[in-house]
């Protein structure tokens, strides 16, 4: 389902403003002061450029592109950016180049004033940074805003038709995997239209990062992260409600030049979690299953083989491994859906089929 919905995904042209609009430091980022002081807002020129220099690369396939102002609180900007930077971004829409605008911003900062705003340009997705959905936890993160304003925020957003994303994250100071996955069943009472996982990693600078250097504070291992996080995308999986992404990307999520002091930061995380699905599907079907043979082969969707191997062909060692398999193939067969594995073996022609 995930790859249907980021086929029809926008083309994202992002435009980041660091930390512009934040009304305080939330403890995990390495905002080195407070803004509101100093905001990092990009000038007009550097718009257009930005948005011609990404439009050279549209491939013909992304029907859509948005203007996408992340790293910062959109609607905590002044309101004379705001409306310059959407006013200024308006152009590319009303010459057919752009089809739309997105930004993410703080629940607390979601509120009537600034919805009418928006409501004068082509903005049609909302990304709110709803980090967790239990008090404590934001509370000790100093994000300065509650589970309710999230709440607030989405309602609002939803009854004007703006399409809503909502972030979060996993292993805060306070958060287990209880936590977590009653943040997770919260964000599904509100119906988002798509929802991003993100990993709590210690970045210098931060005051994470002290707590981490006092012992006040230990990140979750990676692999403690990955196997939560394939439990969330499977809940919200079996909700409808898309995860868009799994993980940091350190060009897009971690400020240039940040350094990460510790966490479950890894390039292929989300990668990782898919490889753990298709890991849990080939096994169930074997455990079910003992006479599967010496020699077995699991089909899969071309696009997935990757993701059934494992990094560095992990899945395919351990299943040969614990079910005493001499050989064992992967094979591509278009004709199954992604999510999907078909596993058969010389004792068993006929297979077994499996999804999520
Ligand atoms: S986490 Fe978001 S709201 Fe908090 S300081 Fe960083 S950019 Fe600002």
């Amino acid at each position: 389902m995930l790859d249907r919905i980021s086929n029809r995904r926008p083309f994202i042209i992002p435009i980041f403003l660091p930390h512009a609009g934040c009304p305080h430091q939330c403890v995990f980022c390495n905002q080195t002061a407070i803004t509101g002081v100093k905001q990092n807002i990009v000038s007009s020129e550097t718009v257009d450029l930005l948005i011609d220099e990404f439009l050279e690369y549209k491939r013909p396939h992304r029907r859509s592109a948005q203007v996408a102002f992340y790293g910062g609180n959109f609607l905590g900007l002044k309101k004379e950016t705001i409306r310059r930077l959407l006013g200024h971004t308006m152009k590319f829409v009303k010459n057919g180049r752009v089809d739309s605008i997105r930004f993410s911003t703080r629940p607390d900062t979601i509120d009537r004033e600034h919805l009418e705003i928006i409501s004068d340009y082509p903005v049609s997705t909302v990304e709110i940074g709803v980090q967790s959905m239990d008090d404590r936890v934001l509370a000790m993160a100093k994000r300065g805003h509650t589970a309710e304003d999230t709440v607030t925020a989405v309602r609002l957003l939803k009854e004007r038709g703006y399409t809503v994303g909502l972030q979060t994250m996993v292993g805060l100071p306070g958060d287990d995997e209880t936590g977590s996955f009653y943040t997770a069943q919260r964000i599904a009472e509100l119906v988002p239209d798509f929802v991003r996982i993100y990993p709590t990693v210690v970045l210098e600078n931060s005051r994470l990062g002290r707590w981490y250097s006092q012992g006040k504070y230990t990140p979750w291992s990676l692999e403690r992260c990955v196997a939560h996080v394939k439990d969330l995308y499977l809940y919200y999986k079996n909700k409808a409600i898309p995860v868009i992404r799994m993980g940091l990307q350190a060009s897009e999520d971690l400020e240039k030049g940040a350094t990460l002091l510790s966490g479950p930061y890894h390039p292929a995380f989300g990668h990782m979690v898919h490889s753990e699905i298709f890991m849990d599907m080939a096994a169930d079907v074997m455990e079910k299953r003992s006479a599967f043979g010496d020699t077995v082969t699991i089909k899969v969707h071309p696009r997935s083989i990757s993701k059934m191997r494992g990094l560095k062909n992990k899945n395919v060692d351990a299943l040969q491994k614990r079910f005493h398999i001499q050989s064992l193939k992967i094979v591509p067969d278009a004709s199954l859906p992604e999510d999907q594995l078909a596993v058969s073996s010389l004792s068993n022609p006929t297979g077994i089929d499996l999804k999520i």
